[in-house]
């Protein structure tokens, strides 16, 4: 990145300083200096975009991509187009990854130039309330500000008892860089990250097994729209163990050798193993050529000195925000991955808006109705608003309906059926609650549903939009016609 000529300056002093250049700051950074502020960017890589353009989202939908364009090519040998085993150029795969992160890391490079924004490429900490020290190559910079967005962002989490520094234990980042295509690999933790990699390094040929805690698959989504991509992926894979923990990683010259046990959710602490009693089905132990381990992501809010800028950051890392993105500490504001969960870069996005604009003063506040959730797996799940299981604890009176995809003409031309969209009514008003989908592109899918819950739409207004035929997008209309009881393209009897 061209740091701006002022950086040699060891002083420096900001209206607006951002510490942190993944989307959550960047946007911060962009949406301050639009609305006239004079912006101070902190980054401690080389490149904008954090863990989002380089190690997270973007790298990952790269290799999906590949992955999917060789699991198409392989299926599609049942519907007469026979390609052949695909021969696999690992270096030439990481380059492609690579550029596509690149291209973007340009443009946001551009981005900071053309709105004047000094950039630091260098780590940053609070030194007091109203002052940032950072060491960058060539020293140390002091940028004294008026207000900050804290938006450092997280890293992934580690378990203590696994091995450190042996090159076949993975987190995220090494599993993205794809150095080697393990002939085994155990995936510790069957969420996102764990289940998006698994679906890489499937379609590049190694053998999968994931391990996972508790009952299900990706446990924050309802059960009904995991189970299409589970049935897949448990004929692909080797194995998958659910209520199973992993007790221990040893390296040996052979592989790392994993013992695993029973885990019991119903501990005080959620998790127990129970010793000699594995995980259904899971062997006492195995080794393994490589282990990503995927169990979630930490706050960096002990890594920035914040404690001498008076905010408050809690047992775990976290950083408490208000609706104006506000911390403890009035001027100075937090955003993305350090406020809380879900730990998602549209999340990061929306509130790093509503920071720049409450320190720019004007009238802001994080308003949405809901976060939406992908799983870019194959078939992708995608879900917004509330879950049924939510709205079950919660109480709520609520009308479903779930379209399966096998009454669609459009899943079924590109060879696939066993998608589903959903959608939870509130029963007195009609509107609309949830809504989830598993199939093809339900990533792209899920946004009409959440437009539908912003604008408080209810299953009339969404049967009667009329969706262009033949698309997946009808499947929204079918599941809200469900609802009225106005479905022509499925018999339900009355
Ligand atoms: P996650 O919380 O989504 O999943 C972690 C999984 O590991 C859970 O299912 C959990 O039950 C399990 N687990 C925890 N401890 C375990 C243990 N000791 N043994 C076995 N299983 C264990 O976390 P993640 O997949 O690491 O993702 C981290 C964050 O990044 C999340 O906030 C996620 O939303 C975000 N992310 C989002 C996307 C996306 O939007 N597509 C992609 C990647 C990551």
């Amino acid at each position: 990145m061209d740091a701006n000529p002022a950086v040699n300056e060891s002083v420096l002093h900001a209206e607006v300083l951002v510490l942190g250049g993944g989307p959550g700051g960047y946007t911060a950074a962009f949406r301050a200096a639009d609305l006239g502020k004079q912006v101070v960017l902190i980054e401690r890589y080389s490149v904008l975009g954090g863990v989002c353009l380089n190690v997270g989202c973007i790298p990952s939908k790269a290799l999906l991509h590949t992955a999917q364009v060789i699991h198409e090519a392989d299926e599609f040998e049942q519907h007469g187009v026979i390609f052949g085993k695909p021969t696999l150029d690992i270096d030439k795969i990481r380059l492609w990854k690579q550029s596509v992160s690149a291209g973007l890391n340009d443009g946001l490079a551009r981005l900071v130039k053309q709105r004047k924004i000094t950039l630091i490429q260098g780590t940053g900490r609070f030194t007091s309330s109203n002052t940032v020290e950072v060491q960058t190559e060539t020293g140390v910079t002091t940028v004294s500000f008026e207000q900050a967005v804290i938006a450092a962002g997280s890293h992934p989490t580690k378990i203590p008892s696994f091995p450190h520094d042996d090159p076949r234990l993975w987190d995220s980042t090494d599993a993205l860089e794809l150095t080697e295509i393990p002939k085994k690999l155990l995936i510790v933790g069957g969420g996102i990250i764990g289940l998006e990699m698994a679906t890489v390094y499937h379609a590049l040929g190694s053998e999968i097994s994931v391990v996972e805690l508790m009952d299900q698959i990706i446990p924050g989504c309802d059960n009904d729209l995991v189970t299409p991509l589970y049935r897949r992926i448990k004929k692909q894979y080797k194995n998958i163990w659910l209520n199973t923990r992993v007790n221990s990683i040893e390296a040996d010259n052979e592989g790392l050798k994993v013992t695993f046990g029973r885990a019991d959710s119903q501990s005080a602490d959620g998790i127990h193993t129970i010793p000699g009693d594995n995980g259904k089905g899971a062997p006492e132990s195995e080794l393994f050529d490589a282990v990503l381990v995927a169990v979630g992501r930490r706050p960096n809010g002990k890594l920035i000195g914040a404690e001498l800028a008076g905010v408050n950051v809690d047992e775990l890392g976290f950083i408490a925000a208000d609706k104006q993105q506000r911390t403890n500490v009035p001027h100075i504001f937090a955003i993305g991955d350090i406020v809380g969960n879900p730990m998602l870069a549209h999340k990061a996005v929306h509130e790093g808006k509503v920071a720049a604009e409450v320190a720019a003063g004007h009238k802001a506040g994080f308003d949405a109705l809901t976060i939406p959730s992908v799983a870019y797996t194959d078939p992708e799940i995608a879900w917004m608003g509330l879950t049924e299981n939510q709205a079950k604890q919660q109480g709520i009176d609520y009308d479903k309906a779930a379209f399966p995809w096998a009454a669609s003409g459009r899943s079924l031309s590109i060879g696939r059926k066993e998608g589903l969209t959903k959608i939870l009514c509130d029963k007195q008003t009609g509107r609309i609650l949830g809504a989830g989908m598993v199939g093809t592109n339900a990533g792209e899918l899920i946004a009409e549903a959440v437009l539908a819950l912003e604008m408080g739409a209810d299953a009339e207004d969404i049967g009667l939009t009329i969706h262009p035929h033949p698309t997946l997008s009808e499947t929204f209309g079918f599941a809200a016609e469900m609802i009225t009881g106005s479905i022509t393209d499925l018999y339900i009897k009355k």
